[in-house]
């Protein structure tokens, strides 16, 4: 197993937003956590790359609990996190917001991330050294995709990478998730898009006030009337 979440909590000071949460990734899976507003997707997420303080629990990656590191020292085990909302540097051009990506990383590895970010996406080739904020909605979101693939992590996590997007750029960033996953990175895809994303993902859980309420294949979780109007709305 890659990732092992055992009985996690997590606190926002006094406010418990996580529940005995237990969560399997294994090696090469798309995962994909689904659950509405506030359900607790992105504590989730933060609290195993290490920006979330107040856990207990275990977060076993590759058998070593990393639960309570450091968000640097989290990135150099190679798990990176997209963050909701693109996060890119509006100021700094789309080169620097790769070269920021890859701050751990040494010269060489910065080089080849370049040139990975540029082959996937040839629009940041084009744009390289154009303002990030300059950039359209879908553009921030392969940037910062790409910005969090320059150190070549084992683990992507994905926040809601189609928010705001067009149904176009919703698709084709999917396409992009599948892509990256077949070249052998595991991924955790964060969505209020849930037939979205549990159309690419092996595997689902449901989360609703902070609990794991459901856990199947993409697959089956798609087939369940119930799931699907009781927490995630009609399609
Ligand atoms: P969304 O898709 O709306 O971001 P989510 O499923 O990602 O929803 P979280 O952001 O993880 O949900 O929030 C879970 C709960 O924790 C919510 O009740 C939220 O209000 C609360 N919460 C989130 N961030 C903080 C914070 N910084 N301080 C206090 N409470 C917070």
């Amino acid at each position: 197993m890659l990732l092992q979440v055992n009985h996690l909590d997590a606190f926002y000071g006094r406010l418990q937003a996580l529940w005995d949460v237990s969560v399997e990734v294994e090696q090469g899976e798309i995962i994909a956590l689904i659950g509405s507003n506030g359900a607790g997707k992105s504590t989730f997420l933060k609290s195993i790359a290490g920006s979330i303080k107040h856990t207990s629990g275990e977060i076993l990656f590759n058998d070593r609990d990393i639960r309570g590191g450091k968000p640097s020292k989290i990135v150099g085990s190679g798990i990176v996190m997209c963050p909701e909302g693109r996060q890119v540097f509006p100021r700094l051009s789309v080169r620097e917001n790769l070269r920021a990506g890859g701050y751990l990383a040494g010269k060489e590895q910065v080089e080849a991330g370049y040139e990975r970010a540029y082959s996937r996406f040839p629009v940041l080739k084009e744009r390289a050294s154009q303002y990030a904020g300059t950039l359209s909605g879908g553009e921030q979101q392969m940037l910062a995709i790409a910005r969090a693939l320059m150190v070549a992590p084992t683990l992507l996590m994905l926040d809601e990478p189609s928010l705001g997007l067009s149904p176009l750029f919703t698709e084709k960033i999917f396409e992009i998730i599948a892509d990256i996953q077949k070249e052998g990175v595991t991924i955790i895809l964060v969505e209020q898009n849930a037939v979205m994303a549990l159309s690419v993902a092996h595997r689902g859980y449901v989360i609703q006030n902070g609990r794991i309420v459901s856990t199947d294949t993409g697959a089956n979780l798609l087939k369940n009337e119930d799931i699907i109007s009781q927490y995630l709305g009609s399609r």
